[in-house]
């Protein structure tokens, strides 16, 4: 444990990227995408600033390629007892903890696997030489704090705010068929988790409790008001194409500073800012874990994956903080059930226990 204490005080990632200017992006990712040319003679006779490697006896080898940092993830992950598992394909990395826990990463691709839950990389995998390196910033900032928490400062639990997603004039996602509006789900959902939550272990309060429209900033400044230690937004999910086939449950935590979101194309120049939100990446990410983990085992459903993203309610949070689009109510099949009180009252139960796990965590990791 010593070796990371100083983990969650490091800032590499930023450092390095305050050296390269937006052309060095683009040619970064040539040096991606074609993969072997990291190995080959073109990535060698590259200047140092698309490609360093540096390797010490005290830490796992890293690889800078355009504006991103990239480690050694076998290493890495080594040095936190996670073992090498021999696999059929060359191009993927399979890494079993101490407790049975498993991560996935696959050459040239930000799709990745932590502990079952399917999840996504900044930037994809990447293989130099027989070693495959993930992005460094996703490493410290996204991965580790899930599976090993403890390594980081662990924050107060004394007051949740809980966020119904929309209301008032903004009824969110509609589904015609069952004629249900993602507000009013949301408030039901929001109202059978602060029960569930009650008031003696914590404080409980609600961005609203009735059918009023709150602004997104508004919702965000009345937890730092309230002093809220974490906010839950509430919200069912909406997509325009082939609304039959999408179903399924995202989470939702803030994109860390000089990281695109998990629905972003590329990398941008606002992605340089910093978020208030971002005070607290470490602790989101263990946050959205027992989210995510919580609802696909409450809810049985398809894991459309633990994201990133830089919604309002999550930059402005003042704490730890997480998003959660429970189900798809442009899925007819999913918003038959979202619109049963029972279905919701699942969807409440998980979230009641992802909190419980979270606060578990948090004591655990303050020991
Ligand atoms: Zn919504």
């Amino acid at each position: 444990m010593p070796l990371f204490a100083s983990l969650s005080r490091r800032v590499p990632f930023p450092r390095i990227a305050a050296f390269f200017p937006a052309g060095c992006i683009a040619s970064g990712i040539v040096l991606v995408t074609t993969g072997l040319l990291l190995a080959g003679p073109a990535a060698l006779a590259a200047p140092n600033a698309h490609r360093s490697s540096t390797k010490t006896p005290a830490g796992p080898a890293t690889i800078q390629v355009g504006a991103t940092n990239y480690t050694d993830a076998r290493a890495w992950f080594g040095r936190l007892g996670y073992r090498a598992q021999k696999t059929e394909n060359t191009r993927a990395l399979v890494l079993k903890g101490p407790s049975d826990g498993t991560l996935r990463f696959e050459v040239d691709s930000r799709e990745a696997s932590l502990h079952g839950l399917r999840t996504f990389l900044s930037e994809p995998a990447i293989l130099s030489g027989s070693s495959i390196f993930v992005p460094t910033p996703d490493i410290e900032r996204f991965l580790t704090p899930m599976v090993r928490p403890s390594q980081f400062k662990a924050p107060p639990l004394r007051t949740i705010v809980i966020d119904a997603g929309h209301g008032g004039n903004d009824t969110g996602a509609r589904n015609q068929t069952v004629k249900f509006n993602e507000k009013d789900g949301s408030l039901d959902v929001a109202r059978q988790l602060k029960k569930l939550l009650g008031q003696d272990r914590w404080q409980v309060l609600m961005t609203r409790d009735d059918d009023s429209f709150v602004e997104l900033a508004e919702r965000a400044e009345f937890a730092k008001r309230k002093k809220a230690d974490l906010f839950v937004s509430i919200h069912f999910n909406a997509v325009a194409k082939n609304p039959g086939d999408v179903r399924g449950t995202e989470t939702y935590v803030l994109t860390p500073q000089f990281m695109r979101s998990t629905s972003s194309a590329k990398i941008t120049p606002d992605d340089r800012k910093a978020q208030p939100g971002n005070k607290y990446d470490a602790w989101s990410a263990v946050l959205g874990y027992h989210m995510h983990r919580e609802l696909l085992t409450g809810l049985k459903t398809e894991d459309r994956g633990l994201k990133r993203a830089r919604f309002a309610v999550l930059r402005l949070a003042d704490c730890p903080a997480v998003l959660v689009e429970a189900a798809y109510l442009t899925n007819d099949t999913e918003a038959k059930l979202i619109a049963t009180p029972a279905y919701r009252a699942r969807i409440a139960k998980a979230l009641y226990a992802a909190i419980v796990a979270y606060d578990a965590t948090r004591v655990a990791a303050g020991r």
